[in-house]
């Protein structure tokens, strides 16, 4: 992998990089397409990272259709596919892991310690081996793309961090490969998160600042759907990740929700532009 792409950089060729845990949904392959359209050559990784999985998360059972995978990356002309072997991402000995504090001790992280440390080791990783000029990473993990972006600041990287929207099935529920977990009825019950943050776009759109109001709304929809347990709801700096009271800068809303004993994740973007809220979901 290393060869190919200094390969490529002795050729002032602009590398594309798409990291990913397999199972790939259109979520996925819309990073490719930008990645192509911006970037020669554009390769793709597939690593279900075992360091950013607790010990009773999902890892042994998430999908892994590795011939499919291929197919889609195939089709989308991609130049090359990195799949490394976890013994060889973390052979015998291996003991360096990257934390990027502050922004990892909250939410996600919270709830899932240590994830964000393994998150954070093998972009590094991955970075360091691809090199590339442009990553692309989705806005649907919103925390793990600013701790990426901070991490990429802090340690002087030469990869630019691409930041893509979110892709979403027609019924809004954000593709995920943790959807194929879904019964048919907890199918259904999902599409609460987007509904959630469906409510405070058109509220936050309406003008209302008040993220505590904002926030009430989230909570008020989700509860109205008795298979969604909710984790986290909160509106918070698009920078920071702390809490905000007033909408006054960049915002996110930001949705963990079990649906049986799938955990989802979703959120909103709220710009201020002069005297207007621009949402995006
Ligand atoms: P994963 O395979 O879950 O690690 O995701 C690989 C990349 O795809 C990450 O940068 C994700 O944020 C991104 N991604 C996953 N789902 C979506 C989606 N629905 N829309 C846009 N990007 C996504």
């Amino acid at each position: 992998m290393k060869e190919k792409t200094r390969e490529a950089r002795q050729e002032q060729r602009i590398v594309g990089f798409v990291p990913t845990m397999g199972a790939l949904h259109a979520g996925h392959m819309a990073l490719v397409e930008r990645a192509r359209r911006e970037c020669a050559p554009v390769f793709a990784s597939i690593f279900l990272n075992p360091a950013q999985f607790g010990p009773n998360e999902d890892l042994s059972r998430y999908p892994r259709p590795l011939e499919d995978d291929i197919d889609k990356l195939t089709a989308a002309k991609v130049d090359g596919l990195f799949l490394p072997d976890a013994k060889e991402v973390y052979p015998h000995r291996f003991s360096t892991y990257v934390h990027v504090e502050g922004l990892s001790e909250r939410l996600e992280g919270k709830s899932r310690p240590g994830h964000f440390r393994g998150v954070a080791t093998v972009v590094l990783k991955l970075l360091e081996i691809v090199q590339p000029r442009f990553a692309y990473f989705g806005r649907k993990d919103a925390q793990q793309v600013r701790i990426i972006q901070q991490m990429v600041c802090d340690l002087n990287l030469d990869a630019e961090i691409v930041v893509c929207p979110i892709v979403r099935e027609m019924d809004g529920l954000a593709m995920s490969s943790r959807n194929a977990y879904l019964g048919s009825e907890e199918r259904k019950a999902a599409t609460i998160l987007y509904r959630a943050l469906h409510a405070a776009a058109a509220e936050a759109k309406a003008g209302l600042r008040d993220s505590l109001e904002l926030q009430r709304t989230l909570h008020k929809v989700l509860g109205g759907e008795p298979r969604a347990r909710v984790d986290y709801a909160e509106i918070v700096d698009a920078d920071s990740f702390e809490p905000v009271v007033r909408l006054t800068r960049p915002a996110y809303a930001l949705l963990a929700v079990h649906i049986g004993k799938t955990r989802l994740i979703d959120n909103l973007l709220i710009t201020p532009v002069g005297d207007e809220l621009h949402v995006e979901l």
